[in-house]
């Protein structure tokens, strides 16, 4: 039996996997790709829409029933849980928490994602850029030990203790949106009325987003917007009416989040850019344990 395609998805909190990877989680699934999402934290520190849905003690669990019925409208293969705290907003007194994820130890936090690296056997990973798209310190640590894990996990001298054969990933992207496409995005809402996040009272929005020349690949996750929307739905205790997602129209989002952006950081396989499939390059071709790295 040929290895099942396998992407492997890392993301800081539950809902996370959403709005940057819940099309191409969906539309992967459909083509029978295996899908493996990470999630690190437990998101312990999130809101709390509605307080009849959660206390601060009991939000982790709520939050992950949450997390494991969008896995299953999104037809996620397997949910991996790291199992970290939130860390909270950066600066937050939460961040110096040693069960948090920000004060983990960064080699062994990547070790755990290495192990689980070679036991799904993913030929694509995925997670956010070094700025953790907006400067959280979760999904900055999201993104090193996934940087770390793409590095090593075909390295068997590295976590040797596992007992697990070395497996090295073909591609690495980074989860992106484009700064025409956040410009484009401030506009459509403006017409609908609505604020864009991270604008200011006057409702302009600082630079942000990734340089358009950066973004590699976009995939038209059209045929999937609406399992995301309701696998972000899914996220209720995170969906208040204060939400800016929450006040979306739905047919705004489906047409606002109907394609996904990533940029290609790291290929062991030839690609030609830009790509409109995350999987360009590696359909027919094995995977896995010809990475020697240089020494
Ligand atoms: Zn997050």
């Amino acid at each position: 039996m040929p290895e099942p395609l396998t992407i492997m998805a890392v993301h800081a909190h539950p809902d996370d996997e959403a709005i940057g990877t819940g099309g191409i989680l969906a539309r992967y699934a459909d083509e029978g790709v295996r899908t493996i999402l990470v999630t690190c934290t437990g998101g312990e520190l999130g809101e709390i829409a509605d307080p009849s849905m959660a206390t601060p003690e009991t939000l982790g669990e709520v939050r992950e029933r949450e997390l494991r019925r969008a896995c299953t409208i999104l037809d996620v293969a397997h949910l991996e849980l790291l199992g970290y705290r939130d860390s909270g907003m950066a600066g937050a007194e939460a961040n110096q928490d040693p069960r948090s994820f920000a004060a983990a130890d960064l080699d062994s936090a990547a070790g755990r994602l290495v192990e689980l690296v070679r036991r799904h056997r993913p030929r694509v990973l995925v997670t956010y850029d070094d700025d953790g798209f907006y400067g959280h310190p979760d999904h900055i640590k999201a993104n090193r030990i996934t940087v770390r894990a793409f590095a090593s996990a075909g390295d068997s001298s590295a976590y040797p203790d596992q007992g697990l054969e070395p497996w090295a990933p073909d591609k690495l992207y980074y989860t992106a949106i484009s700064r025409s496409a956040m410009a484009t995005f401030a506009e459509r809402l403006s017409a609908h009325g609505i604020n864009p996040p991270m604008s200011n009272e006057d409702g302009d929005v600082p630079p942000f987003g990734t340089p358009d020349e950066l973004v590699t690949t976009t995939i038209d996750v059209g045929s999937a917007v609406e399992r995301k929307r309701q696998s972000l739905w899914a996220h209720a205790t995170q969906m208040g009416s204060n939400v800016f997602f929450a006040r979306l129209p739905p047919p705004l989002f489906n047409e606002l989040f109907g394609r996904e952006s990533f940029q290609l950081v790291e290929s062991r396989v030839a690609t030609s850019l830009p790509e409109d499939d995350l999987l360009a390059g590696l359909r027919g071709v094995p995977g896995g344990q010809r990475h020697s790295p240089a020494r």
